[in-house]
């Protein structure tokens, strides 16, 4: 699984500009796509080294929603969860006692902890970090987030202390076919949806030896096909005890996400769309994994209730719209057959070959029907393209002044290729490049 490093430290440190930083890549990403707003607490890092989660403990006790019980357990959980601890002082305020409270009560977690004083620009950094050897952390190191100084050596030290890959518990040989996670808030009806599509006759279930009714990989087959479950949350455990919010952990649905390649995420129906369910499905498509939207509890909804989610769906998650949408019931098992049909054709669309002639002539129709702006009286040129990636499909295309290419024209050309190569519920990227 994903590692998690949790940065914690009082408010005004500097945490959320150093994650900014780290997880600066998505910034692009991001901006591209209608809708979605960048996520402030939950991260991906790569900087040549294993990926891994990190999390803005201080980003998620002020979330925006202002559930403060519900951001309070989720700090809980993300530092429970972590594998290393980031603990940030400001060096230009000295060492404070909220400082040393919280060193307590990170000591008490029993996990390794990063010391690290920040804003050390501009000022004598020996002299001002002295004082916080008192915490007994170790030596600081020093950061100054806002410029990026200090980040290569505290990226070489997190990696040092990260546990390697096959520290973590991780039974990767255990998954086969295609991996499925199914994602969605507490209570939408994750467990039972999980419990059915196993308990159903036409599945085997194979119990791996030496893996626990607690696995994370629950391999099955399904008409002939594999499959593979990743069950991060223990839901298939789980019957009828429904989740309760204060277990509910984002970290978990993230770590499942990165094992899946298709992730069907519900929604409770019922309820309809929530402003959590816009920021887990936002966090799914960072992920740029392929996504059914399985729209739960449909069985007694009233036709009212049913235009009303179909709305809301329209209104508050347009960066999803090349998402199938799936009404169903896990109670009673109606459309579940069907969302399984889906997820295989879906699978062979993230895991696509796409030729570079066909990608040619695509570019070429496109660019023909409407051609890419002028910029300072220069045309913009799209010239040629080809795959840069599966899962989710990349599709490179080279040109001249590419960096100057609005994002409208990027949406036209994504839908364009989209709509050509036929691509169910697989979020396309397209990457551009200047090439001399
Ligand atoms: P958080 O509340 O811990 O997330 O802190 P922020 O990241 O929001 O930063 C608080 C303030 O400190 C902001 O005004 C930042 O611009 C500033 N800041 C962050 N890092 C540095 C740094 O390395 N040097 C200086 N001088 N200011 C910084
Ligand atoms: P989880 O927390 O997402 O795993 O949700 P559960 O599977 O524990 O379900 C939460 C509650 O919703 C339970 O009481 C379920 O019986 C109920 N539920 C789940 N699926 C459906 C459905 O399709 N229709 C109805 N009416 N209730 C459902």
């Amino acid at each position: 699984m994903l590692p998690v490093i949790a940065l914690v430290g009082r408010p005004n440190v500097g945490k959320s500009t150093l994650f900014n930083y780290l997880t600066r890549s998505r910034e692009a990403l991001v901006a591209d796509i209608p809708g979605l707003t960048r996520d402030r607490q939950y991260g991906r890092i790569q900087h040549g080294m294993r990926p891994c989660l990190v999390v803005d403990t201080g980003g998620i006790a002020d979330d925006a929603e202002g559930i403060e019980s519900i951001s309070r357990k989720q700090v809980q959980i993300a530092l429970n969860e972590a594998n290393l601890v980031v603990f940030m002082v400001d060096a230009r305020e000295g060492i404070s006692a909220s400082d040393k409270v919280i060193a307590d009560s990170l000591r008490k977690l029993g996990k390794p902890i990063l010391l690290v004083t920040n804003k050390v620009d501009g000022i004598d950094a020996p002299t001002a970090t002295a004082e916080f050897h008192s915490l007994a952390l170790g030596e600081p190191i020093l950061l100054a987030a806002s410029h990026g100084r200090g980040v290569p050596a505290l990226l070489e030290k997190i990696n040092q202390l990260l546990p390697s890959a096959a520290e973590l518990i991780d039974d990767e040989g255990a998954r086969k076919g295609i991996g499925i996670a199914v994602i969605g808030r507490p209570n939408v009806g994750k467990s039972t949806l999980v419990n059915r599509i196993l308990g159903e006759e036409r599945v085997i279930v194979f119990d791996q030896p030496g893996t626990t009714r607690d696995s994370v990989y629950i391999p099955f087959e399904r008409e002939g096909k594999q499959f593979t479950l990743i069950d991060t949350a223990g839901m298939r455990r789980r019957s009828r005890i429904a989740e309760t919010i204060e277990k509910f952990s984002v970290i978990k649905a993230l770590q499942a996400i990165d094992k899946a390649h298709v992730v069907i995420y519900l929604i409770d129906a019922s309820e309809g769309v929530t402003d959590q369910d816009a920021h887990l499905l936002g966090l799914v498509l960072e992920a740029g994994r392929t996504l059914i939207i399985g729209l739960n509890k449909w069985d007694g909804l009233t036709t009212e209730q049913k235009d009303k989610v179909k709305r809301q769906i329209e209104l508050k998650l347009p960066f999803v719209d090349f998402a199938e949408k799936h009404p169903i019931s896990a109670l009673h098992g109606s459309g579940v057959g069907k969302l399984f049909d889906v997820v295989h054709s879906l699978f062979e669309s993230a895991m696509v070959n796409l030729s570079t002639s066909t990608l040619n002539r695509i570019l070429k129709e496109a660019t023909d029907a409407h051609q890419p702006p002028m910029v300072q009286n220069r045309r913009i040129k799209l010239k040629y393209a080809h795959q840069g990636g599966r899962n989710p499909p990349v599709i490179i295309v080279h040109g001249v002044q590419t960096e100057a290419l609005p994002l409208s024209y990027h949406r036209y050309l994504t839908n364009y290729f989209r709509e050509r190569l036929q691509l169910a519920g697989t979020p396309l990227r397209l990457e551009f490049k200047t090439t001399a």
